[in-house]
């Protein structure tokens, strides 16, 4: 939807909107068939004959009440027979369509007659003909089912459709115009801007109107969540944007934006807005299993979805305990439930996958152009890792060789491409095996597996409801959409991909690996009106510019914190290496260090170490020697009722000092707000670099080739970017006072004084225990 004056939908979603009917089916709906799609296209094209005109576009404007709805759409083909003019829509199957039973599908029909009535009142007919064809892509051959249809038939068709149509849209146009008086009024919910709030609301505003992107570090205390949906939603009041996509990359973060956006309502904002909760979270079955024989909740959901919106709309707040409450009064799956619903919220706030994942991303939405949305991408220094890891793909022989031995002498069909695909897969792993690290790269795709894995597509399209009451049909399906998200990744590989092959004692896999993200991301900002990356440690911010996808015309804005700098005490102790080969030498000097900060004030302490096994050896050293404070170490996998446990320790006032122990780039070390008292100081051992490992490795080979700084890029870069999270839970109030101590001789040399935020400029170096307690001591009592 554009503006409330003039809304846009295309014939295919105006047909799928009306005609939706039947429950969630987790089987396939055709995931493949854009390609197929244009594929068949192709081909009954070339059995057509000259005149045939094919890719027609059409468009029809309504006037309903000066709202100018306009539906456009291209027909697939256009002919004249006998007099008569013919439409002609083409689909891809795989189904069988000589069976008897194969029969059209009323959607297609509906789809067809609109464009027949577009095209009779454009040219003033009174009659026409419709041709439906299918074409069977397996066996490359078609079947087609032919229509004559009168214009009152058609006009008759239309204005139903378009009754129901407006019918369930009018709530949603007349809720438009309260929004946007709500937002032309919206003032600034508080007495003044934050030091640099201001700044970055007008640079938002400046990027949604001028249509390009932002890369905001804005260090903690600025008021990033206020500072960045304000002017967007000015934005939408002046009808510059439509929508808002708060992406997020914990969704612990959308507790804030859902505390800011109260605020806003308290001043008299009237938006709707959603948090889309993840799946396995939202699902109540035991099982997520949406097959509507499973659950009764996929059971008719498309009768019933409509009526659950009309009556969900009366709420502004579609929370995860309001969209529950009406799923389960409707009797519908809540997830599906709250991605329908997003379509008719205006601040959508959700986790990154929803925008940019291809396998989850929200299609309804971006498929088309998409230039009036805005992204907010909050904590943007995660999207990095994370986006090369939604870019990546990879098979395992191992699922393969199952589905192989449980679909013998079941699915003849089935069992061969799976065997043939094995075998594939073997041979690759005997090149692997030849290699010292067990491990491949290759900056070529892998076409011979990518042939084999289309052939699987079809082949599982075609025979999966032959199997859908095989023990192994899980497997299959499961195999299926990890294959259609291999095959995906496939068309966007790029020179800055390349194919992991490695092998292992349990298995072997093949991986289409995304060394560099911004590229793809790019091409899906790019299409959004603006995208605005902000983080407290965009550093450094040229790293994150290019591998978050800038363009030249994008900006930067780099904000200082608006703290006061004696706020915080910052001392380097440069004397200790942390390096793998000299951990052992110094695990009692790093605790020494450690006990003299904490012991010149009682309070709250968190020590961040490189890892489980480190963290471990400091810790046996106090747990052997002291019982002067208390003690609290980070466990691996615990759960989120942990977590709070463990953080609930961290009171102010405490009477013993408490010391807690966690890992750096873990659950502690960064999202957490311990206000005030909580927290008293936080000591960083080592400069954070992520783990060797194969992976990391291709990716520093890959930057050493194109940038010549590989190491910067694999491992200094998101080592560094850790020790400012971890760093930056000191902090979080302009009355929070406190000390970090960071222990590695790294920190002193060029490249690591160089990357540290303005802020940490007046740091002072400690080069034993005694010039380290004396600046504590000074710190906190004179
Ligand atoms: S409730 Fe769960 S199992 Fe049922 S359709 Fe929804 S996600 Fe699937």
């Amino acid at each position: 939807m554009n503006s409330v004056n003039h809304i846009k939908i295309s014939v295919r979603n105006l047909v799928s909107f009306v005609f939706k009917t039947g429950d969630i089916i987790n089987i396939i709906r055709g995931k493949n068939r854009a390609v197929e799609g244009t594929k068949a296209h192709k081909r009954v094209r070339l059995m057509r004959d000259e005149d045939y005109q094919s890719e027609v576009p059409l468009k029809h404007v309504v006037n309903y009440n000066d709202i100018l709805i306009e539906i456009s759409g291209r027909i697939d083909g256009l002919y004249k027979s006998d007099d008569k003019v013919v439409i002609e829509e083409i689909k891809s199957t795989y189904i069988d369509i000589d069976n008897e039973n194969f029969k059209y599908n009323s959607l297609h029909l509906a789809q067809a007659k609109i464009y027949a009535y577009f095209y009779c009142l454009e040219n003033n007919i009174n009659s026409i003909s419709i041709q439906l064809t299918y074409f069977q892509i397996d066996k490359e051959k078609y079947k087609s089912f032919f229509f004559d249809i009168e214009f009152k038939e058609l006009e008759d068709f239309f204005n139903s459709i378009m009754d129901y149509f407006i019918k369930h849209y009018e709530n949603y146009w007349n809720w438009i115009k309260i929004r946007d008086a709500s937002l032309n009024k919206l003032k600034f919910p508080f007495d003044s801007f934050r030091r640099g709030q201001r700044k970055l609301a007008v640079g938002v505003y400046r990027s949604i109107l001028n249509h390009h992107k932002l890369f905001v570090c804005a260090p903690t205390g600025i008021g990033k969540t206020m500072g960045t949906i304000f002017p967007a939603l000015k934005a939408i009041g002046e009808g510059i944007c439509s929508k808002i996509f708060y992406l997020t990359a914990k969704n612990t973060t959308s507790t804030v934006v859902e505390n800011s956006l109260e605020i806003l309502r308290s001043n008299g904002l009237k938006l709707k807005s959603i948090v889309i909760t993840a799946k396995d979270k939202i699902c109540p079955m035991e099982e997520t299993n949406c097959n509507p024989e499973y659950c009764e909740l996929a059971r008719g959901y498309f009768d019933k979805i409509d009526k659950a919106i009309l009556d969900i709309f009366n709420e502004d707040d579609f929370n995860r305990n309001i969209i529950e409450k009406y799923a389960y009064k409707h009797k519908i799956c809540p997830f599906e439930f709250s991605l329908d619903l997003s379509e008719w919220a205006d601040i959508v706030i959700c986790d990154y996958n929803y925008a940019f994942n291809p396998r989850v991303q929200l299609k309804r939405f971006f498929y088309d152009n998409y230039d009036k949305y805005v992204f907010l991408v909050d904590e943007a220094h995660n999207l990095v890792d994370r986006a090369r890891e939604m870019f990546s793909a990879e098979i395992n022989k191992s699922k393969f060789l199952e589905l192989k031995r449980k679909t013998k002498d079941v699915s003849n069909e089935i069992f061969e491409i799976t065997k043939t695909i094995n075998s594939s897969l073997i041979k690759l792993r005997k090149e692997c095996k030849t290699t010292e690290n067990k491990y491949l790269v290759k900056d070529n795709k892998p076409v011979e597996i990518y042939k084999l894995l289309k052939t699987f597509i079809g082949i599982v399209e075609k025979n999966l409801h032959q199997v859908k009451n095989e023990v192994f049909f899980n497997d299959l399906l499961e195999q299926y959409f990890e294959t259609i998200n291999f095959i995906r990744i496939y068309e966007l590989y790029s020179e800055k991909y390349v194919t992991y092959l490695a092998n292992s004692k349990k298995d072997f896999k093949v991986k289409l690996m995304c060394l560099d993200p911004s590229e793809n991301l790019n091409k899906i900002t790019k299409r959004a009106r603006s995208c605005i990356f902000f983080s407290a440690s965009l550093i450094p911010i040229k790293y994150f510019f290019e591998l978050l996808g800038g363009d030249n015309e994008d900006k930067i804005l780099l904000l200082e914190s608006p703290f006061p700098k004696d706020n915080f005490s910052l001392l380097i102790n440069d004397t200790i290496s942390t390096k793998y080969s000299k951990r052992e030498l110094y695990y009692h000097e790093v605790a020494k260090f450690i006990k003299s900060l904490i012991t010149k004030k009682t309070g709250n302490y968190i020590v961040f170490f490189p890892s489980y096994e480190y963290m471990d050896k400091v810790y046996e050293i106090f747990a052997d020697n002291d019982s002067s404070f208390d003690i609290v170490k980070q466990m691996k996998d615990m759960q989120e009722s942990d977590r709070i446990e463990f953080l609930s320790l961290f009171t102010p006032n405490n009477e013993r000092t408490l010391l807690g122990f966690a890992v750096m780039g873990g659950i502690f070390g960064e999202g957490i707000d311990l206000v005030g008292d909580r927290l008293n100081g936080v000591i960083i051992v080592g400069v954070g670099l992520p783990q060797l490992s194969p992976e990391r490795e291709i990716l520093r080979f890959y930057y050493n080739k194109f940038k010549g700084n590989g190491f910067h890029y694999a491992y200094i870069y998101p080592g560094f970017n850790r020790v400012i999270q971890a760093a930056g839970r000191l902090i979080r109030t302009e009355s929070d006072r406190g000390i970090i101590l960071l222990i590695d001789e790294r920190f002193t040399t060029r490249v690591y004084k160089k990357l540290m935020p303005i802020e940490w400029n007046n740091h002072c170096i400690v080069k034993n225990t005694k010039e380290l307690e004396d600046k504590v001591f000074k710190f906190w009592y004179k």
